[in-house]
């Protein structure tokens, strides 16, 4: 039956394996092991993530968002070191066997899978026993040419500039939207600041919120602009847990202090969307998207150090890139809020799995 299970959902035929990134896919799914072929002085890079049923996804959400997110995820991983994808691995623990939910799951994720040519090389099928809830596991492999080293996060150094791509907060937005369409705001704002939210949702432009549904819904991993960032950063990372708790990782590592400037923050919005300026209670309508830049992760974005004035060669075909902050001596986050003011402190609350502090 699991073996069945596997060919009616996720097996790519080998034919089509075997010619996906112009060859390197030797043995797929079917086979004892899958066996990959890096490029000559290529250097090969794993990422793994598992995802819970009511921990990282609903139990209502749409399968084929989850399957689409849950390698792109990992996808962004590779960006965010400079690889490129090989091909990925997909462990699934279910409690029992939905067609409906797996069909419409796989064609989210082969979707994702062939637009970044990530084929499905192998994987493990079982049954999650007297568990109700289904675990997603994935394993990606990518590669990158062996003369870069990486980005670490301890490469960071005094001085650099803090980068970052897109309009990261977004995929936050789109959730706040989303509880909003479901009337369940109260579930994610403080009972004295829902009225205000809603008010502000409200006044958001059309295409804004278009933006934000699409960056929740179908984040796409930033591959080409991790590749153009080889000779550029020093350290690099994808945003999945929001700017202030994902930059507390190279502060810390680099032990430096990054200062974000409010007024670079804003930009990120206003570049974009220049109208939102022109609404009456702008001040707060920013403050908002401002907040979900810091606190918001899942969007994918990249972001990234580098020595001050350098910008990449090439800019990644359509995402913006923009200088946020800068590191210095110090330690931890902090935003500076008009120019010359003192910074304040940012304080991480990001999403913490475990209250012991586990992330
Ligand atoms: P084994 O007994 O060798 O572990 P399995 O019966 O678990 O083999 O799997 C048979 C083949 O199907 C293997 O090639 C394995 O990689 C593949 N496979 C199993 N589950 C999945 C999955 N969820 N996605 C992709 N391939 C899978
Ligand atoms: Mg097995």
């Amino acid at each position: 039956m699991e073996f069945d299970l596997i060919h009616r959902h996720f097996a790519t035929p080998f034919s089509a394996l075997a010619h996906a990134n112009g060859g390197t896919v030797i043995a797929g799914i079917g086979d004892d092991c899958a066996a990959l072929r890096p490029a000559a002085n290529h250097v090969l890079y794993v990422s793994t993530d598992t995802l819970v049923e009511s921990v990282h996804f609903f139990t209502t959400d749409v399968p084929a968002v989850v399957g689409w997110k849950s390698l792109v995820s990992n996808l962004s991983d590779l960006a965010a070191s400079g690889a490129n994808p090989l091909g990925f691995t997909l462990n699934l623990s279910l409690p029992h066997v939905e067609e409906a939910w797996l069909a419409s799951f796989s064609s989210g994720l082969l979707e994702a899978a062939a637009q970044y040519n990530c084929p499905l090389v192998g994987g493990d099928t079982t049954s999650a026993g007297t568990n109700l809830l289904k675990t997603i596991s994935i394993t990606v492999f990518g590669q990158a040419v062996g003369t870069h080293t990486g980005f670490h996060r301890s490469l960071a150094r005094a001085d650099d500039e803090v980068w970052v791509s897109g309009t990261p907060g977004l995929a936050r937005l789109g959730l706040l939207l989303e509880y909003q369409c479901r009337g369940q705001l109260d579930r994610c704002c403080e009972p004295s600041s829902l009225q205000r939210v809603e008010a502000l949702l409200g006044a958001l432009p059309e295409a804004l919120k278009n933006s934000a549904f699409q960056a929740l819904q179908r984040p796409l991993p930033r591959l080409e602009l991790g590749q153009r960032l080889h000779s550029v950063a020093r350290a690099c990372l994808d945003l999945s847990d929001g700017l202030s708790g994902d930059l507390l990782h190279i502060t810390k590592a680099s032990n430096l202090r990054a200062v974000l400037s409010l007024t670079a923050l804003q930009a990120l919005w206003l570049r974009k969307w220049p109208e939102l300026s022109e609404h009456i209670d702008a001040d707060s309508l920013l403050e908002t998207l401002v907040f979900t830049t810091l606190e918001g992760g899942d969007d994918f974005e990249l972001c990234w150090t580098c020595p001050s004035g350098q910008r990449p060669a090439k800019v990644a075909a359509g995402v913006a890139q923009s200088c946020v902050g800068k590191l210095e001596a110090g330690e931890g986050v902090w935003l500076m809020q008009h120019q010359d003011s003192e910074p304040i402190r940012l304080e991480s609350r990001s999403y913490v799995h475990f209250s012991q502090g586990l992330t």
